[in-house]
């Protein structure tokens, strides 16, 4: 089975979020189970020059609003896949990989370079895997291709939700500009008298996927359906819950490079050494017996941080620690900047995006927070557990999916989950993981749970196969 990943961002050539976790790991995990998968990306200004070295090709041709654009192509393996960068300075080299005006074009631009890409580099897939708004785009250019062009005639589409909070919203008046100004086309991007590229994926694509079980419930009703849930549940026989895997060989506690110390389930030795090392990163005391609480996030009203502000006092006064590492909004960021001058000696704050740290926070933290609004999957719960740091989390979307409530009787769960986004209710899990913390054979116990827990690529990826073969039949 030949599989084309399109994403608008992938690990290690650029990374905002979960999906870029994701795009860069799930081809890797597709070849390894033998798979023949390529990537398609785009290629950033921020995409690392050692990643840059080949170039596929110097001349794709992609005819563009009436013009013919020349686009560069590299090419790599760094992700652990054959994967194609499309180099086109106009729409990608920008100061950040987001957040422009004109977002729906570049990735319109990248949709179309893709498959014109595709046509150039050898057979049909049988399968184009679309990931969120960004690739909406090309499951209605396939659906259209396919009609009239023999190379498509067998190719089918899956179109993943990573979040369905993003829409990739324009004008319906900048439809007919890139190429979709047919009645086909504007049926399918038609969505509240504006075009929406998320609407249009959903659509148009063979098949749906989302990256947890519960997410797939949770967008089907109203609450969380952003006006979409009629048509998900239009769809809902086209529609599978894959939780995403982790990466274990970036995310291993045994192996990982950015660690002072390894460790794994039979042996803690060196997750206190990780321990001793966050609490001199942020230049706290050096006391190994009290808990860390640990955040890492964006700080966007998704991850529900507000509850973390609402009970981050009561942590602090049990002489536990807090470091936050993650930036956004500003009322957030305010918060923790007043949090760490109110307690200086507790409080560790890392406003940005740091790769190295979230790895050593992972590593030396006890208990991770994530009490989400909504969260299609997250990933940080799931590092969190391959960590030993037991998880608090929001029974919510893919932290439903992955996280199992404790339970004392039987020893069963491997961190603590609760269900109204309430305040209170969180910082009964909060206290109830404490108590268990200062027990150290509960804890051990839970820990071992968590380590243990098998969220690899390849069970995820065996699952991808079958849903392809379910999109072909
Ligand atoms: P989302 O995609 O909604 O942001 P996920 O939990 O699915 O949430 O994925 C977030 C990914 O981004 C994780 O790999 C997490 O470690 C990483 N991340 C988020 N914020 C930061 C940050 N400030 N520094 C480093 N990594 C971060």
């Amino acid at each position: 089975m030949r599989v084309a990943v399109l994403a608008a961002e992938a690990v290690p050539y650029s990374k905002t979020g979960g999906l870029g976790d994701v795009a860069g790991a799930l081809p890797k995990a597709l070849k390894q189970i033998g798979v023949d998968s390529v990537l398609i990306t785009p290629c950033y200004l921020q995409t690392k020059g050692e990643y840059l070295q080949k170039i596929a090709l110097d001349d794709l041709q992609v005819d563009w609003r009436g013009t013919s654009y020349r686009a560069r192509v590299f090419y790599s393996e760094a992700n652990g896949s054959p994967t194609f960068l499309i180099d086109a300075p106009e729409y990608f080299h920008r100061s950040s990989i987001y957040g422009f005006r004109e977002d729906y074009e570049r990735f319109a631009f990248f949709n179309h370079a893709a498959l014109i890409l595709l046509e150039r580099i050898g057979a049909p897939p049988d399968i184009v895997h679309l990931n969120d708004w960004h690739c909406g785009f090309a499951a209605v250019e396939v659906a259209k291709l396919r009609r009239w062009n023999s190379y498509w005639r067998n190719t089918r589409t899956v179109f993943s939700v990573h979040n369905l909070a993003y829409q990739g919203a324009f004008g319906m008046e900048e439809l007919w500009k890139l190429g979709f100004g047919d009645d086909f086309s504007r049926n399918a991007f038609a969505f509240n008298g504006a075009a929406s590229a998320l609407k249009a994926g959903l659509a148009d694509a063979d098949m749906l996927s989302t990256v947890s079980r519960r997410y797939g419930f949770e967008i089907q009703q109203t609450e969380n359906g952003y006006g979409l849930d009629w048509l998900l549940r239009q769809r809902s026989d086209r529609l599978f819950g894959i939780v995403n895997g982790v990466d274990y060989d970036i995310w291993n506690p045994e192996a990982d490079r950015q660690l002072p110390a390894h460790f794994n389930q039979n042996n803690f030795e060196g997750k206190r050494e990780c321990k001793r090392a966050l609490l001199q990163k942020f230049f706290l005391p050096e006391n190994l017996d009290k808990p860390i609480f640990a955040s890492i996030t964006r700080l966007t009203a998704q991850k529900g941080f507000e509850l973390i502000e609402q009970t981050v006092g009561e942590i602090l006064a049990t002489g536990a620690c807090f470091v936050s590492l993650g930036s956004g909004e500003k009322s957030h960021e305010e918060f923790l900047q007043r949090l760490r001058d109110y307690a200086p000696s507790q409080v560790g704050v890392f406003r940005g995006y740091n790769e190295d740290l979230s790895h050593l926070i992972e590593a030396g933290a006890d208990i991770f927070l994530m009490p989400s609004r909504f969260e299609p999957c997250g990933l940080n719960q799931m590092y969190s557990l391959r960590y030993g740091t037991i998880p608090i989390v929001r029974a919510v979307g893919g932290l439903d999916d992955t996280v199992e409530n404790f339970d004392r009787v039987r020893g069963t769960g491997n961190g603590f989950k609760f269900a109204d986004f309430r305040a209170d209710k969180f910082l009964e899990k909060i206290y109830e993981a404490m108590f268990a913390y200062y027990e150290p054979e509960t804890w051990r116990k839970i820990q071992q749970n968590a380590m243990t827990v098998d969220n690899s690529w390849q069970n995820a990826a065996r699952k991808y196969v079958a849903l392809y073969q379910m999109t072909r039949q």
